[in-house]
């Protein structure tokens, strides 16, 4: 019989009402013949309160085993709920938390990693008569027994590693738009819905703030070649509705920008001169990297009396770990800088397309368009499929439908 994974986000999964015409569609999947796996993520809102619960008890500095204790929990009501109501309506379903599966991640907590689902013990139930398994999405166990979760957003990522581990027919990710569309519809109208998106595509946009999936649920999905939809709880959808997220060769024509993305929270700190001599890099980033934080864009000015300044950008929410990982290494004489100076209010756009792998000319049109609007750019970073770009983040807003206008993406 055919296996096929659904997950259901936050808003879709927010009160029982919901959960009830959750239920309703997973029944049609039942009716239709399929074994179902379901994911849920926790009702929306919840995550945010349990994180604000855990810094409320222990400050920023909190041990993260407990966070993970903590905020794992909105997804076991949801997944307990769903059972329920598909018992109501008359499907053998039960739910899992993740330690029961068991999902086995590696120790990172807050972000671990999943390293494997064993198959047996569902693959026993569904030739018992199950037709549903609920699982509690975003969280396993780690060697040491411990409850892990995955990351924000790490509901997606288990879903897809429940549909390459049994093989499913496809993996569908049921949220609050009807698809992934060419930039957030909730900033531009002019967003159009992509009917298909290569995987490289969705997972630059992803890592590149596009929140619509985890990246590392994209990731996996490329690897393991998931078929990985994206469609609306919310409307009646056809077979072929959504975004199919596929191989590049499955898609006949595309855009040479597929998409804009943005992350509004960034940051940027400057070391003001450092001395320019080996080493240097990897005394700042290493210390950096220890204090776990995520450096993105590295600029380093040219160097004037054997000094130059070191400028990168980092989540605005690690600044504070980051000033403090830098002044350690000074204070131990590791690094040796004038002044630090950290900007708190940038925002980094980008725009993502495989198409420039062939096509010259698209930063040239994406800094015009910036100009034109009067928007300065402060830090520009490059790969074989993306430009991006840190600018003042009153401006994210306009810059993105610069962007989108400039692209023509509102047209297929
Ligand atoms: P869920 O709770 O279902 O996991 P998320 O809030 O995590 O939903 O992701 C869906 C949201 O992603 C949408 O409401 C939308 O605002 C945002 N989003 C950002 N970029 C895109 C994009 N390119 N296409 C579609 N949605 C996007
Ligand atoms: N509930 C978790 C979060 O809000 C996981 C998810 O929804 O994917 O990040
Ligand atoms: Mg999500």
């Amino acid at each position: 019989m055919s296996r096929l994974v659904m997950k259901f986000g936050g808003t879709s999964v927010a009160n029982l009402d919901r959960i009830r015409r959750v239920a309703k569609r997973v029944g049609v999947e039942v009716a239709r013949g399929h074994e179902v796996i379901v994911i849920v993520s926790a009702m929306s809102g919840k995550t945010n309160e349990l994180v604000g619960w855990v810094t409320d008890a222990a400050g920023p500095f909190y041990d993260a085993r407990e966070y993970d204790a903590v905020v794992s929990s909105g997804e076991n009501v949801t997944a307990g709920l769903l059972a329920l109501v598909l018992q109501e309506n008359g499907i053998d379903a039960r739910s899992w938390q993740g330690w029961q599966v068991p999902v086995m991640t590696t120790s990172a907590h807050s972000s671990a990693r999943i390293e494997d689902i064993p198959t047996d013990n569902f693959d026993a139930r569904f030739a018992e008569g199950m037709k549903v398994a609920v699982v509690a999405g975003f969280q396993g166990i780690s060697p040491e027994g411990r409850i892990t979760t995955l990351g924000r957003g790490g509901s997606d990522t288990t879903a897809v590693a429940f549909a390459a581990a049994f093989g499913a027919e496809r993996c569908d990710i049921y949220t609050d738009v009807d698809g992934v569309y060419t930039t957030d519809p909730r900033i531009t109208s002019k967003a159009r819905k992509l009917d298909r998106i290569a995987f490289e595509e969705m997972l630059e946009l992803a890592s590149l703030g596009a929140k619509v999936l985890q990246t590392r649920s994209v990731e996996l999905a490329m690897r393991y070649k998931v078929r990985l939809r994206v469609l609306s709880s919310f409307e009646e959808m056809g077979d072929n509705a959504g975004t199919l997220v596929c191989a590049e060769e499955d898609i006949m024509e595309s855009n040479v920008v597929a998409g804009v993305a943005f992350s509004r929270d960034e940051a940027k700190m400057t070391l003001v001169s450092v001395a320019d001599r080996p080493g240097v890099s990897a005394a700042i980033f290493g210390p950096l990297s220890e204090a776990a934080v995520n450096v993105d864009m590295i600029v380093q000015n040219i160097a004037e009396d054997g000094r130059t300044d070191m400028t990168f950008s980092l989540p605005v929410d690690q600044v504070a770990r980051a000033q403090k990982a830098m002044e350690e290494a000074k204070a131990a004489g590791v690094i040796n800088f004038h002044d630090l100076i950290a900007d708190t209010g940038v925002s980094k756009v980008s725009v993502v397309g495989i198409g420039m792998r062939s096509h010259t000319g698209v930063a040239a049109r994406m800094f015009k368009a910036l100009s034109d609007e009067g928007i300065n750019i402060r830090v520009i970073t490059t790969s074989e499929i993306k430009i991006s770009v840190l600018i003042d983040r009153k401006y994210m807003e306009l810059a993105v439908q610069a962007l989108h206008d400039a692209f023509g993406l509102e047209s297929a």
